[in-house]
């Protein structure tokens, strides 16, 4: 499979009044054509900081220090303002977590749809009305002409959250960044809105970047995972590897967190400590302060990428590379 996303050095950096936020540093990120890959870890990791600065989005005081994202062999950083509103929504489309904020309340979904599908296409108001009740079909909205005609507010969270696939998909995106777009939906909705997802991968070949928190959603949908921490993807592995052989302290401390179905006298293990402050990341490796093995040299050196396997790295002083006798 051929690489749809490439993201190479990218740093992206907030002005504060105490210092300079060191926020995403991702030195190597490929998404292949067609598949799922997941990017997990915690509250404050950089997930959402990841996402919007694929579709070029950091705003003041923010701002995307240097890097490349090249999508279809483009430089998105480098595009003109007008090219790069061409690519957002007709070849990239994001779903948020909270799709009442992500929704006009004073138009119906059935307008939304339509003005959307005008942006980007040239076609009349009366096929653009077809086109959005078939997408309202194809993310398995009950009885696509009422709902055409209802607010956000008249639909469920769920329904919500179709809407707003069907409008990511509206434009034939290529690309769709999913970002925690199940968090404030229940378990059962949950369910489904993932089943979607992957339905659209495998009847529309749609390529997904799935941001989550939620390693048991990474377990269920991705074929590859990034595990971010600081802004740093720490661990990157199929996601069979990532569960049966994570390699990085904290992509193990994430998984011994993950509720198992037995938790009779069970106490959920958490991982001591907190994310540390953007302006004052620890020298060496990030992850050190909270880490159980912490040794000397984590305190002073980076930990460089080391490759474990195929298509798996661990960014840990511990690690040991593929075909080490030890490892
Ligand atoms: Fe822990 Fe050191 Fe590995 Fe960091 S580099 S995760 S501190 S062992």
């Amino acid at each position: 499979m051929e690489n749809i996303l490439e993201i190479k050095n990218l740093k992206v950096d907030f002005a504060t009044f105490r210092g300079t936020a060191h926020v995403l540093d991702i030195e190597d990120l490929c998404v292949r054509e067609g598949e799922i890959y997941g990017i997990a870890g915690e509250s404050g990791s950089g997930k959402s900081i990841l996402a919007l600065s694929i579709l070029n989005l950091i705003t003041p005081p923010g701002r995307i220090a240097q890097g490349q994202v090249i999508f279809s062999g483009r430089d998105l950083l480098k595009l003109h303002p007008r090219e790069m509103n061409g690519i957002r929504g007709e070849e990239i489309a994001m779903i948020f977590q909270d799709p009442m904020a992500s929704l006009n309340p004073v138009l119906t979904v059935g307008q939304q749809m339509v003005i959307t599908i005008r942006q980007h296409r040239k076609i009349s108001a009366k096929e653009a009305e077809k086109e959005a009740k078939r997408r309202f079909e194809d993310v398995k909205l009950p009885d696509p002409d009422t709902t055409f005609k209802k607010y956000p507010h008249e639909l469920s969270g769920g329904m919500r959250q179709r809407v707003l696939i069907a409008l990511a998909l509206s434009c034939g995106a290529k690309l769709l960044i999913a970002d925690e777009a199940t968090r404030a939906l229940d378990v059962t909705i949950q369910a489904g809105i993932l089943d979607l997802l992957r339905e659209l991968r495998k009847n529309n070949g749609t390529t997904i970047l799935l941001i989550t928190n939620s390693l048991g959603v990474a377990a269920q949908m991705c074929d590859r995972v990034g595990i971010l921490y600081t802004g740093k993807i720490l661990e990157e592995a199929p996601v069979r590897d990532i569960f049966k052989k994570p390699s990085h302290p904290y992509t193990k401390a994430l998984i011994d967190a993950v509720p198992t179905a037995n938790l009779k006298d069970q106490r959920l293990p958490n991982i001591g400590g907190f994310v540390p402050d953007p302006i004052d990341l620890p020298a060496g490796c990030t992850f050190g302060p909270r880490c159980p093995h912490v040794m000397e040299v984590c305190r002073r050196t980076k930990p460089e990428r080391i490759g474990i396997g195929p298509d798996h790295f661990a960014s840990c002083h511990l690690a040991k590379k593929s075909g080490d006798d030890n490892g």
